[in-house]
């Protein structure tokens, strides 16, 4: 069975993404970045997921000598451009500190009317192998943002986030349920299909 690296020291990223990949019929061994200590980290110097995707992928690949898989994701708001875009997870400062990125945005937005609060949840996955070849595919969750945060569930911004068509937050669905529709998911399961042709 084929080794398959998953570029991300997150472990929760990594029990999301080996659920995903399981479901869609992956069965390859797919180990998170910390059986790696040695490898260091890689700098985000991308402009769009997509771009720090595929440098996060190629970096794992180089240095293992094993086919990588990466992602990056955000959200971006209608009414700010798409922004915080690649800067969701530090778009209050510092990295990673969720509560204060979704208190920053919740208070920019606190006067923007209903109909304007459109946004989405972006991915891209990005696959690359030891010579070089690579793949990405881009999944986007459409939605509209509450003016509170409402659910217990998922991380970042997901309590702000109603899915079109949906009644509850993200943090109000079950993982299967998100995973089902969201941007992660779509792009993970588009991934596949590459991984099949290129590893098989
Ligand atoms: P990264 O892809 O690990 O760099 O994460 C980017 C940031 O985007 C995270 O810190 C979250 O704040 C946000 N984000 C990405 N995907 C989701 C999601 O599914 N739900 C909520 N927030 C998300």
């Amino acid at each position: 069975m084929t080794r398959l690296i998953l570029a991300t020291r997150n472990a929760a990223k990594v029990i999301e993404l080996r659920a995903i990949l399981a479901d869609a019929g992956l069965t390859h061994e797919l180990v998170g970045t910390d059986a790696y200590p040695d490898v260091p980290d890689v700098k985000e110097t991308g402009v769009t997921f997509a771009e720090n995707a595929l440098l996060k992928a190629h970096a794992m690949a180089r240095a293992t000598g094993l086919p990588a898989i990466a992602d990056d994701s955000g959200i971006c708001v209608d009414v700010l451009g798409g922004a915080p875009g690649i800067f969701s997870a530090r778009w209050a400062g510092r990295h990673g500190d969720d509560q204060a990125n979704l208190d920053l945005l919740l208070g920019q937005l606190a006067d923007i009317a209903e109909e304007h609060r459109g946004a989405h949840f972006a991915c891209a996955a990005a696959l690359a192998l030891p010579d070089g070849t690579e793949r990405v595919v881009e999944g986007r969750l459409r939605g509209v943002l509450r003016y509170a945060p409402v659910g217990d569930g998922g991380f970042g911004y997901d309590p702000i986030l109603q899915p079109d068509g949906e009644g509850r937050t993200c943090a109000e669905l079950t993982a299967s349920e998100k995973n089902a529709i969201s941007h992660r998911g779509q792009a993970f399961r588009g991934l596949v299909s590459a991984v099949r042709d290129l590893i098989d």
